[in-house]
């Protein structure tokens, strides 16, 4: 329990445009529409969070804002910011689904308990076990030419993981993308494919045993998120590790993995599970499983990319890095005062109390569409 009260909620929905389109086996992206949560205290305190939804992956930005607008806020005017746990709970019984707005809730709750007690993120919910993690990018540009560009220039920033995203041109533009890349940088570069669910369910098996012979740190989620048994049945069949991303969001699903022997890895996203929280409560599942875990996020700005942060730092075992990479590759500018901290191909976790970034109010307001209070 604290002295301090929540006071005002504001919700923002953003739209930042992209520096280019990335195609995915489940459609295109040209910019980032995202929900952005201030959440302040009678003490002048200023939380904030974000909800950034994909509406073919996990719900949308306006579904997301009503559920933080109208259901939860009237459950927070009044509450101790602190009780985090105990406002999941509340969220949980007032808005079913809506992972992304409960992560953003629990960001600006935890942002602000971090500032009460003078600890960063990480610290609140376990402690850090790393002060930096390797960044992957993912190569998504319909035009090929223009990644190998990207590619090369990151690659002179120190990134040594590139995530192929497949499935959305044919296989032999597929093939000849990993050639590439194995060609060019050899094995000093941690290769994976994301297939984004674009495979079809009948032969996905085929396609994805052609990719074993590139040597690929893993393949992720080759079909549909509901198609499970043939993704348990793809996972047997390949010695390439498989990664359940649309498959698995909370807990819940986690554990359905586990019995069903689903996958070998997950991909956490605050997204996904609704938060730092349950993204933690999932790799305690997979840990206990034997399945190893991935730092992963959805399209976003610096803020969530920095509770993503904090998630990861907290995690003892992660071995396969973390793709927080839009604020400093994707996205034409972002929210924070400060560039999001990627140096060497390495994000670094915040060390100030709280998320540990600020938000940059001229270019807040520059890409707000609107604005609930
Ligand atoms: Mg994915």
């Amino acid at each position: 329990m604290s002295h301090h009260k929540i006071q005002g909620i504001k919700v923002h929905t953003v739209n930042i445009p992209t520096k280019a389109v990335h195609s995915h086996g489940s459609g295109d992206i040209a910019g980032i529409k995202s929900v952005l949560l201030e959440v302040t205290t009678d003490t002048g305190i200023t939380g904030w969070g974000e909800a950034s939804p994909w509406p073919v992956f996990t719900g949308t930005a306006e579904g997301n804002a009503g559920a933080l607008h109208v259901y939860l806020r009237p459950h927070l005017i009044g509450q101790d910011p602190v009780l985090v746990e105990k406002h999941l709970f509340m969220a949980d019984q007032v808005v079913v689904d809506c992972p992304e707005a409960k992560a953003a809730l629990e960001t600006a709750l935890l942002d602000i308990t971090g500032q009460i007690y003078g600890l960063p993120i990480a610290e609140l919910v376990g402690g850090r076990h790393r002060d930096k993690i390797p960044l992957s990018f993912s190569v998504a540009n319909p035009d090929f030419e223009k990644d190998l560009e990207d590619v090369d220039a990151m690659y002179q920033d120190g990134i040594r993981i590139l995530k192929l995203k497949t499935g959305f041109k044919d296989h032999a533009f597929d093939l000849m993308r990993l050639e590439k890349f194995r060609e060019k940088y050899g094995d000093t570069l941690s290769l994976r494919a994301d297939y984004n669910q674009g495979l079809a369910a009948y032969d996905a098996l085929r396609h994805v045993r052609d990719l074993e012979a590139f040597d690929l740190a893993f393949i992720e989620q080759p079909v549909k998120r509901h198609e499970r048994d043939v993704l348990a049945a793809i996972t047997k069949a390949v010695d390439t590790p498989v990664m359940a991303d649309e498959s698995v969001f909370n807990p819940r699903e986690a554990m359905q993995a586990v019995q069903m022997g689903l996958c070998d890895i997950i991909t956490l996203k605050i997204m996904k599970a609704g938060g730092i929280r349950r993204a933690l409560e999932v790799a305690a599942i997979a840990r206990t499983a034997g399945l190893e875990t991935y730092g992963g996020c959805m399209f976003e700005t610096g803020i969530a990319h920095a509770a993503g942060t904090h998630l990861v730092a907290a995690l003892p075992d992660l071995k396969l890095g973390c793709e927080f990479y839009m604020s400093t590759y994707y996205i034409t500018e972002d929210i924070l005062t400060d560039p999001f901290p990627v140096r060497d191909g390495y994000v670094h976790v915040p060390t100030k109390p709280g998320l540990g970034v600020t938000v940059n109010r001229e270019i807040l307001e520059k890409y707000t569409q609107e604005t609930l209070s």
